[in-house]
């Protein structure tokens, strides 16, 4: 793949998070300069801490929604909590982030003329009524709900990419991303992965929202990060929206057992009601990426799972012993 030089600047917001801190080592690898941007809100200075000593790497505390004066070649727009507890904490502050976030992005982009990448997400189909879901399925969203400020946040995000690139002729790319998973993802951010792999090596309940019966395709980061990274480079006619994600579906009961199993827990299957507006079904049409992108994920889920639960269980075995305030 073609890639930059050492002189080109790519802003990564959200940088210290899950996804943002993968993206920061992949492009640091490739040669650009990289100014990663994080008010820390779910992200941490520990995901990026490898990469503090690295001549081509700065890390700026700032908060999207507020404008920033740089000067960037690209901008991968990464900023907004992704995990139910964390963007229902404050919803006011989760639209802010991709709508204001988005708008300040925008400008930064229009005026030094980068190139901008949109983090958007599956969760603008909402609990949708066809399946897998392609890109010209308009979703089905519930717009006063819960889930709705980070639903409807992403979807006007969508909505000023597309009227930048319009108005302003700005290059955009749009990418929605499906449930992605791995190493450096928040032990408490209450996602399904998280959850499920830190009681699994507690040897806690197993929590299961709803029947279990609900289905979700998962992502490993790699697989993701080379999606994002190949979507930014994609010739300037391709501008998304683009699924991006993993089509193998599961329900969350297997997904329960599979960790159960890789992890030899003693943890047993507990219950709880399916929170609002959890969307039954959920799986990526991934024929665009295929075809214009030359893209699909490689990591199968019994794989990325060992992965992230060697991860946790260093992690919290750290923890336990004191050496680490997480
Ligand atoms: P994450 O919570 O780990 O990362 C988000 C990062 O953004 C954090 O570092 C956080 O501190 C930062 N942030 C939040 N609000 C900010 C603000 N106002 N200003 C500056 N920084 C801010 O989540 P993630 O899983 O890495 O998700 C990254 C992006 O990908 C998000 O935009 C998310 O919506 C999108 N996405 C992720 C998934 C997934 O499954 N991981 C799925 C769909 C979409
Ligand atoms: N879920 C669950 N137990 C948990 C956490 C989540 O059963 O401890 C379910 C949740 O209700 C949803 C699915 O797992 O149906 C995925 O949830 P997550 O928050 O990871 O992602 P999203 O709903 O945004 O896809």
């Amino acid at each position: 793949m073609p890639r930059l030089h050492d002189y080109q600047q790519v802003l990564v917001t959200g940088g210290a998070g899950f996804l943002g801190s993968h993206l920061c080592d992949r492009l640091l690898a490739s040669g650009v300069t990289v100014v990663c941007l994080d008010n820390f809100f779910t992200g941490n200075r520990r995901n990026v801490e490898q990469l503090f000593d690295h001549p081509r790497f700065e890390l700026i505390r700032h908060d999207v929604t507020f404008p920033i004066h740089l000067e960037v070649d690209e901008i991968y727009n990464l900023a907004c909590a992704a995990s139910p507890i964390h963007y229902q904490f404050d919803p006011v502050q989760t639209t802010k982030s991709s709508v204001h976030g988005a708008i300040n992005m925008l400008g930064l982009a229009k005026r030094t003329r980068a190139k901008i990448l949109q983090a958007s997400t599956s969760e603008v189909y909402g609990d949708p009524e066809v399946h897998p879901q392609r890109e010209d399925y308009w979703g089905r969203v519930n717009p006063i709900g819960p889930r709705s400020c980070y639903d409807e946040g992403k979807r006007c995000a969508e909505t000023l990419f597309f009227d930048y690139h319009r108005q302003h002729k700005l290059q955009i790319k749009v990418a929605r991303i499906f449930n992605t998973y791995g190493p450096r993802m928040h032990p408490n951010d209450g996602r399904v992965v998280s959850n499920f792999i830190r009681q699994a090596l507690h040897n806690e309940p197993i929590t299961v929202y709803g029947d279990g019966s609900q289905t979700r395709s998962f992502c490993y980061v790699s697989d993701m990060i080379d999606a994002l990274e190949s979507l930014m480079q994609s010739s300037d006619d391709f501008i998304g929206p683009v699924n991006l994600g993993n089509p193998s579906e599961f329900t969350i009961a297997e997904l329960a057992r599979k960790v159960i199993d890789l992890t030899g827990s003693r943890s047993y299957l507990v219950y709880h009601p399916l929170p609002q507006d959890d969307p039954l079904q959920r799986r990526p049409d991934i024929t665009l990426a295929r075809s214009t992108l030359d893209w699909q994920p490689k990591v199968p889920l019994d794989e990325g799972l060992r992965h992230t639960i060697a991860y946790f269980d260093e992690l919290l075995t750290t923890r336990a012993r004191g050496a680490s305030s997480l």
